[in-house]
């Protein structure tokens, strides 16, 4: 028997971000959405060093379904901001990564709508351009939704329109298949997660805290958030070992 085996089922952290940039000075609210292009360097160096995999939620697929194990961790990025192009994509090539950014594709070379009142900033999303260029840097484009709506709250239409309009305005825009769903808020249930698996996604990510594990219901997985005020050491912490399970 592996060691992996007589250890129970090994645990498969997907690590949630947004921005990766300095946050602004005028930001009052969220700033822990910020992780700086630095403090993003240093912890990817050190999945590296510790031997781990970055991912994209394609990638991982054989492992988030238990047909494959190996030291790997799952890089997903919310929302599609311009900053991951310049600023996360040099550092995910440099280790030899993949990871997952997901995609408002209603508001695709525009700016952060659903929020920017109460940020009180506008944060510029990625164009088809640049989104082909993420692509073109060995990186994947997950859908989430049309507009960044409360799911729970829509209607059975609207569900519809969220879920499948997203997909199919993705694959039309990029020309590539889009097999990967992240719920705007983390706001899912299992109506919600139902049409999401109807629509032909793979999976989808929520931001119930926790590290995902082989079994578990792959339209509802759980994600560990990186904030700005993670150090190192915590950073460590909530990827690698049982902290953040404990919190799920
Ligand atoms: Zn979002």
């Amino acid at each position: 028997m592996s060691d992996a085996i007589a250890r129970g089922m090994p645990r498969l952290p997907i690590l949630m971000y947004h921005n990766i940039a300095r946050a602004p000075r005028d930001l009052r609210v969220y700033r822990s959405l910020f992780v700086s292009p630095a403090a993003f360097a240093r912890q990817m160096w050190l999945l590296r060093r510790l031997g781990y995999r970055g991912l994209s939620m394609s990638a991982a697929m054989p492992y988030l379904r238990g047909e494959r194990r190996g030291r790997v961790v799952v890089i997903t990025l919310d929302d599609g901001y311009v900053d991951n192009l310049d600023a996360a994509l040099p550092v995910l090539q440099h280790h030899g990564f993949s990871a997952t950014c997901y995609v408002v594709s209603g508001s695709i070379g525009r700016y952060n709508q659903w929020d920017a009142e109460r940020l009180g900033v506008r944060k510029p999303l990625m164009s088809a351009e640049q989104l082909r260029d993420w692509q073109r840097g060995g990186m994947e484009v997950g859908a989430h939704s049309r507009s960044h709506p409360r799911l729970t709250q829509c209607s059975d239409a609207q569900l519809h329109d969220e879920i499948h309009g997203s997909k199919a305005t993705l694959e039309d825009r990029l020309g590539t298949a889009v097999t990967q769903f992240c719920y705007p808020y983390g706001d899912a249930d299992d109506r919600v997660a139902a049409v999401v698996r109807a629509a032909g996604f793979a999976a989808a990510t929520t931001t119930r805290r926790g590290r995902a594990s082989a079994g578990m219901d792959l339209w509802q997985l759980p994600r560990v958030q990186v904030a700005r005020h993670h150090l190192l050491p915590q950073f460590a912490l909530r990827v690698l070992s049982r902290y953040e399970d404990r919190r799920a």
